[in-house]
């Protein structure tokens, strides 16, 4: 795709952190959407070299907590009521989270899995408890500790990637689902992923595409920017590429483009984004709908989707591949 119409800012210039690249520049400018403080503008710096963008200026690390407000998970209690009474497992929600398992199971179908950011664990749910040994980390300690008493077969840990409850070369698959763009150093988050996974092992990572037909049209109105400062980066298929080879993760598949439900939130509320702040009114969002779908149509032809989806493998080393060549002993 062609983004060389990207604005260049000299005020914004700076290395790219990826690739070190100097061919950097202003994508847009975006606020926070969650907390609603459009005083409060962030730059989104990109690179043209590798693709990857960056907030600017990032919140520091000390400071990153106090920009999630307290319902940011949403209503853990209410889940919880709305799994025993079967409800949840009714909703449009509950089918993101069967879709997740359905790509997963399409790698492989058991197994130790853990997801990375696991807010109220309904993904983990959607698992097959007979078939998976299903691990949560979670920063949130109330989160955790309300899951944990209602859903013991769960294994939930109130900390992040690096807790020493996690063993190395344990499991089969880790997940992060809209979570890596959140995280300070997700390098080093993806070689911790790395040292965790078995040989063979499988990591999936889902998030919104700056590389994408939305991300170029709506621009500060797309709604991959309604969660900055929170995203710290945004990614590309091909500035994913790279920082997962950087870790020493073998990329696999991708992007996948797996969910429609996903993409096509993401698709919605960018309209709604702009209707809103060009207007003042939704009014315009529902004249203009309908054309989604051919934008859906557009996107799903020129693969490049909002919502992407990688698969990427901790290698099977040579000695553990002469191993299996060998045979049990
Ligand atoms: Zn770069």
């Amino acid at each position: 795709m062609n983004l060389r119409s990207v604005t260049r800012n000299p005020q914004s210039s700076a290395a790219c952190p990826l690739c070190g690249s100097q061919e950097t520049g202003l994508f847009c400018h975006a606020f926070d959407h969650v907390r609603w403080t459009p005083e409060e503008r962030w730059e989104i710096l990109w690179c043209r070299d590798c693709g990857y963008g960056w907030t600017h200026p990032p919140l520091e690390p000390e400071k990153i907590g106090t920009y999630y407000p307290p319902a940011y998970l949403g209503n853990t209690s209410q889940m919880i009521d709305d799994y025993r009474q079967g409800r949840l497992q009714k909703s449009r929600s509950w089918r993101k989270e069967t879709e997740k398992v359905g790509l997963i199971e399409q790698f492989k179908t058991g197994g130790r899995i853990l997801d990375v950011g696991c807010a109220d664990a309904r993904f983990l749910l959607a698992l097959d408890g007979n078939r998976w040994d299903r691990t949560g980390v979670e920063l949130s300690e109330p989160t955790v500790a309300l899951v944990s008493e209602v859903f013991p077969k769960l294994t939930l840990i109130a900390g992040d990637i690096y807790s020493p409850r996690l063993t190395p070369s344990s499991f089969d698959v880790v997940t992060f689902w809209h979570v890596l763009e959140h995280l300070p150093e997700p390098e080093k988050v993806l070689r911790r992923v790395k040292e965790l996974l078995r040989p063979g092992g499988l990591v999936f990572i889902s998030l919104p595409n700056l590389d994408s037909l939305q991300a170029l049209w709506f621009r500060r109105f797309w709604y991959g920017f309604d969660d900055v400062p929170r995203h710290l980066h945004h990614f590309s298929p091909r500035s994913l590429q790279r920082i997962l080879s950087e870790a020493g993760l073998e990329f696999l598949h991708g992007p996948l483009f797996f969910s429609r439900i996903v993409n096509f939130h993401c698709l919605k509320w960018s309209l709604i984004n702009w209707s809103r702040e060009k207007f003042g009114t939704r009014g315009p969002y529902y004249a203009l709908k309908p054309l989604l779908f051919v934008f859906e149509l557009v996107e799903s032809l020129t693969r490049s989707a909002g919502i992407i989806t990688v698969v990427a493998a901790r290698e099977i080393g040579r000695d553990h591949r002469r191993l299996e060549a060998s045979g049990p002993s």
